[in-house]
């Protein structure tokens, strides 16, 4: 179990998260034959773990979260889904549940799971064990393209099981987060950009809140076996400022969910300008507002610009295929 604190948004205003990842046994969808998502390496995390290990795991996060000063909103991943019963066993899901509900310092409940494991009877339990806390369910659509869940992704559903499991999260008096996920494998950067931009559309009038995930670079991953050959480069940070000053006119509470900035792994510029733009965006989800990237003066400006306007030339079909 690892747990991670940091400053984040509540519904009481700007405070503090814990994210705490859970060992459990892992993600149904990776253990299938054809399965797995190109970009996760979250299987490394799981384990054979019994239904009370995981359990104790937990009453540690809630005995570390009562230490914490300030109320907080807690996220709770395992390296799965929260409502798969061969990831999290159903009396595992239900202690952790009740736990949450009688832990005065946690504001807000986000749990993540794939869609299919989604059902009005786990929804209804999940809402009813929460004893009126805000409950949200968060899911992993990555991108509403269709063409880019399969061929870039292998996400193993499409948008349309997304907006089915979001109706009735919603429906059941829950809130929906939606984490995005910037630069998939196959995509141009500009395209990754506007794949980022049309799922924001896409998914404005259905979801609660957002998460824009840029792409950090797992090991073990088909990914990684395109970066170690020069075939893939993480998302630039100016392309993830591009994406996260369009969402934060549209969203209350934008989220990022950046690993690994500044790394040869991460989303990262020319390594000169890198933390400089790391602080902008910092502040930029502080105060929830755009990021000025005019202000931050590098030689990299005038060569990412250009990659925008000229990468497509690189590639035999144009308009990429992807996009048809
Ligand atoms: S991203 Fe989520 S659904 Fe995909 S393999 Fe990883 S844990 Fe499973
Ligand atoms: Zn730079």
């Amino acid at each position: 179990m690892k747990i991670y604190v940091r400053s984040d948004w509540t519904s009481k205003g700007y405070g503090q998260s814990v994210s705490a990842v859970l060992t459990t046994k892992g993600c149904s969808w990776q253990k299938k034959e054809d399965g797995g998502c190109t970009m996760c390496g979250y299987f490394k995390d799981s384990r054979d773990v019994s239904e009370n290990e995981i359990i104790a795991q937990f009453d540690d996060v809630i005995s570390q979260v009562s230490d914490l000063s300030e109320p907080v909103v807690l996220k709770v991943y395992t390296s799965g889904s929260f409502f798969d019963d061969r990831d999290m066993p159903a009396n595992a899901r239900k202690h952790i549940v009740s736990s949450v509900a009688s832990a005065d310092n946690v504001l807000e409940f986000i749990a993540e799971s794939r869609p299919e494991y989604v059902s009005s009877k786990k929804l209804e339990g999940f809402k009813e064990g929460l004893l009126g806390k805000t409950g949200y369910v968060a899911l992993g659509l990555e991108s509403a393209n269709n063409t880019v869940l399969e061929k870039c992704i292998n996400k193993g559903f499409t948008f349309k099981d997304y907006k089915k499991a979001a109706e009735s999260i919603k429906k059941t008096g829950l809130k929906v987060k939606t984490y995005i996920l910037q630069k998939p494998m196959f995509l141009t950067e500009s395209e990754s950009i506007q794949d980022v931009f049309s799922t924001i559309d896409a998914v404005e009038k259905i979801t609660d809140s957002i998460s824009i995930n840029p792409v950090a670079v797992h090991s073990k991953t088909p990914l990684e076996q395109l970066w170690k050959r020069g075939e893939y480069r993480p998302p630039w940070l100016s392309s993830v400022a591009e994406t996260f000053n369009y969402a934060v006119k549209k969203f209350d509470c934008t989220n990022l969910g950046i690993v690994g900035a500044g790394t040869q792994r991460g989303p990262h510029n020319c390594r000169a300008c890198d933390k400089k733009i790391i602080a902008a965006l910092s502040e930029g989800f502080e105060k929830q507002k755009k990021v000025d990237l005019d202000k931050i003066k590098c030689q990299c400006a005038d060569y990412y610009k250009e990659l925008l306007e000229c990468e497509h030339l690189f590639f035999d079909a144009s308009p990429r295929t992807v996009f048809e």
